[in-house]
């Protein structure tokens, strides 16, 4: 979800909770359907795949990938807001995405080889859905062929630590829907190395899940936590959902204290958006729904960082906040530029064209067609729909479009660094648009660890957005 200040992922810049970078197909994307339209009939084969980045030019340089995404495309119900690519399941095509998930994982092992993976993100969609047997197949997938050992010493987060740290170093985390999730299924997560699920609770009343047509009891909330709590899964995270058509403060207010008193370490709270085509967008045409007036969507950002600081959760990124050492390290690899690797129909993945993210990434997108991804490539990959080759002066853009976003701000010293090499007439415009900046009371410069910082200010999170902005304009196109 994304307001003027809330760039987009289900997981990166501008999007809705859950878990990945870069948008997804539109909703009308069924099982049959392509990327652009009209590619679902044609096999993968005949579609240029991940190889294209995987393979291309840095590979000698790149550095291990640590993380992975994950995107399963099932889901009970097609929600009106969504425009993540997911279809009503069948169950008749679990198996086979299955089977081929594991052939792709097999294929993308060899780039996280001789380093232990960090983050696993298994997104969707609602990964909850697959059968248990088939999680089964990918979790045995995934310890045959990747290095899952600091995912499992960290499996217990700080919890089996004994050390509150910053940031987790490792976590493997699974998206949950209330209605699906099951104790048995926890169980099977928790064996193969879970440690984290992030639950879709976007609501605790009924009307406002109605208006978003999620299908689940509120009630289902607290049982299906406690089921993973009870499994060992010590990290449990919340996705909610404000400025739902009809929503007043005090019913948000209410949906953030029911998220707290339930215990949970993490938040994600995204304001509802109303993306291109889908159908709450053309229920706002319609007029048959009214969004949330912009003044009051904005006494409810403020409102939540407000109560969650109170209870010891910070905000970590301008729409996510935990108890310290429980943020979500694999969001935080988006965020920061770090390399992943994607698997499923629709996955975006990044990875560096050298050494480091400095020369810029490749950007590649998996078909979202569940015909031409199941087809798979002639060299183990998935096909892809999209791919944006290696640019230093997008991944600079994207460094100060990201780090205002972020508590931990924009790293000075490196950014204007790689200004110099990449674009030098940049750098003195970036200097003098963070000391406007500054000037206007959005940004302040603080020292950490040695090194320079611009955070946005405490009062200036709603503005984060419009920061970024003045920072990529100083950037240039
Ligand atoms: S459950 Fe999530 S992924 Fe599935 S349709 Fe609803 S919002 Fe989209």
């Amino acid at each position: 979800m994304s307001e003027s200040v809330h760039i987009s992922i289900k997981g990166q810049p501008g999007g809705q909770p859950g878990g990945q970078p870069g948008g997804q197909s539109g909703p009308g994307s069924g099982p049959g359907s392509g990327p652009g339209g009209g590619l679902g009939s044609l096999p993968g084969s005949h579609l240029a795949t991940a190889g294209v980045a995987l393979e291309g030019a840095g590979r000698g340089e790149r550095p291990a990938v640590r993380s992975l995404y994950i995107h399963t495309p099932f889901c009970a119900h097609k929600c009106d807001y969504c425009d993540f690519y997911s279809f009503v399941d069948t169950q008749d095509l679990q198996a086979a995405f299955v089977r081929r998930l594991c052939a792709e994982l097999e294929a993308l092992a060899k780039h996280s080889a001789g380093a232990p993976l960090r983050t696993i993100f298994v997104g969707g969609g609602t990964p909850s859905l697959l059968r248990v047997e088939l999680w089964r197949d990918v979790l045995a997938c995934l310890s045959d062929h990747y290095d899952l050992g600091l995912i499992r010493k960290w499996q217990g987060g700080d919890e089996q630590e004994g050390v509150l740290r910053s940031w987790p170093e490792a976590e493997f985390t699974v998206e949950c829907n209330p209605e699906s999730a099951s104790a048995e299924l926890f169980d099977v997560l928790h064996g193969g190395g879970v440690g984290r699920v992030s639950m879709g609770a976007q609501s605790f009343l009924p009307k406002h899940l109605s208006t978003l047509q999620r299908l689940h009891r509120p009630e289902r909330v607290a049982v299906a936590l406690e089921a993973a709590r009870a499994a060992g899964i010590a990290r449990r995270s919340l996705d909610l959902i404000y400025a739902v058509p009809g929503q007043t403060l005090e019913e948000w207010a209410v949906d953030v204290s029911t998220a707290l008193s339930l215990g949970t370490t993490h938040l994600s709270c995204y304001n509802l958006t109303y993306e291109p085509s889908t159908g709450m967008t053309n229920r706002l045409k319609r007029g048959e729904v009214t969004a949330v007036d912009e003044e009051v969507e904005s006494l409810m950002f403020e409102h939540t960082g407000l109560v969650l600081e109170r209870a010891g959760l910070k905000r970590y990124e301008v729409s996510n906040y935990a108890v310290p050492g429980h943020e979500s390290r694999h969001n935080l690899a988006y965020w920061l530029g770090e390399q992943w690797l994607a698997a499923g129909p629709s996955a975006s993945g990044h990875v560096w064209a050298g050494a480091s993210v400095q020369g810029g990434g490749h950007r590649f997108k998996n078909v979202g067609g569940m015909s031409a991804y199941l087809a798979g490539g002639a060299d183990g990959y998935s096909p892809i729909g999209d791919h944006e080759p290696p640019d230093p002066v997008r991944a600079l853009r994207e460094r100060v479009m990201t780090g205002p976003r972020l508590a931990v701000g924009v790293d000075v010293e490196g950014v204007l660094a790689d200004a110099v090499l990449v674009r030098p007439a940049c750098a003195a415009r970036l200097e003098a648009a963070a000391l406007e900046l500054v000037g206007d009371g959005l940004l302040l410069e603080a020292v950490d660890g040695g090194r320079r910082r611009w955070r946005v200010t405490p009062g200036g999170w709603l503005m984060a957005d419009f920061v970024a902005k003045r920072l990529m304009k100083a950037v240039g196109e």
